[in-house]
């Protein structure tokens, strides 16, 4: 369906658009420096949306809204090729000393005495002078750098400080056996062109995963452009609990 992909695409550049209002909200600086004011940050509270977003909608922020992914996404002008899904851990691995981090500044100084969703933010707008500027231009640099060097959203394969909130969100979800957004896929009508795996932009193996009756992985961001490129409609959208969960 071009239209999904049109308007999936158009809310990728608003939000690119906005990256220099939204940057610190997506950014992980503001939760730490809160933390040692016993202040609950902007960014921690939209962290936590998303985690609370994925039992239902798993990763459509990322396929659908990030700024940074659409950033990777007009790199692959630059480089096309897949990025290596074994190396996915990196990005967990990442994230366990900075969440470690801000959960110890908020117990060694004594936890929170207050909510400001603004916090260091005039106005709600990230970019209010040089430094801002410089720190944004850093990460837009580091995001090109990584798709360049690693191939398609290579950041959100490797170095992504948000996505791992949405993937431990799901596997709580699927432990929980909470009903979410999902792909789900009929094996027998496949004709094993590849399409679905040329085109999908976290380089994951369609052409495999559609033969478990639904595509089930973490790194999916529900983007919808397997679906809308699959020629024998093999993979849709539907609202339900894991193949796993179904066959028990
Ligand atoms: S599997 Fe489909 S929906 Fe998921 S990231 Fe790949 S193309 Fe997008
Ligand atoms: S694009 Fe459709 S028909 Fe082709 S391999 Fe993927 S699921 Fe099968």
């Amino acid at each position: 369906m071009k239209n999904r992909q049109n308007i999936r695409k158009f809310l990728l550049l608003i939000s690119f658009i906005l990256y220099p209002i939204t940057f610190f909200i997506l950014s992980p600086d503001l939760l730490l420096f809160g933390a040692s004011e016993k202040i609950v940050a902007g960014d921690i509270l939209f962290f936590g949306l998303l985690f609370i977003l994925s039992f239902v909608i798993g990763r459509l922020f990322c396929g659908w809204i990030c700024p940074a992914g659409a950033l990777q996404d007009y790199c692959f002008v630059i480089n096309k090729k897949p990025a290596p899904n074994k190396l996915n851990w990196i990005k967990m691995l990442l994230f366990v000393p900075w969440i470690s981090f801000f959960v110890f500044l908020a117990i060694y100084f004594g936890g929170f005495k207050q909510v400001d969703f603004f916090y260091k933010r005039a106005f709600g707008i990230s970019i209010a002078g040089a430094t801002e500027w410089i720190m944004y231009f850093m990460t837009v640099a580091l995001v090109v750098l990584m798709a360049a060097l690693t191939g398609k959203r290579g950041l959100c394969h490797y170095l992504c400080w948000i996505s791992p909130f949405m993937i431990i969100g799901g596997k709580i979800r699927d432990s929980l056996k909470i009903p979410s957004l999902r792909l789900i896929t009929k094996p027998d009508l496949c004709n094993s062109c590849g399409l679905c795996s040329r085109v999908c932009p976290m380089s994951l193996p369609l052409d495999e995963l559609i033969k478990n009756g639904e595509i089930g992985h973490s790194e999916c961001t529900l983007c919808s452009t397997c679906i809308d490129s699959c020629p024998k409609g093999v993979i849709k959208f539907a609202f339900r609990y894991s193949q796993k969960i179904i066959k028990n």
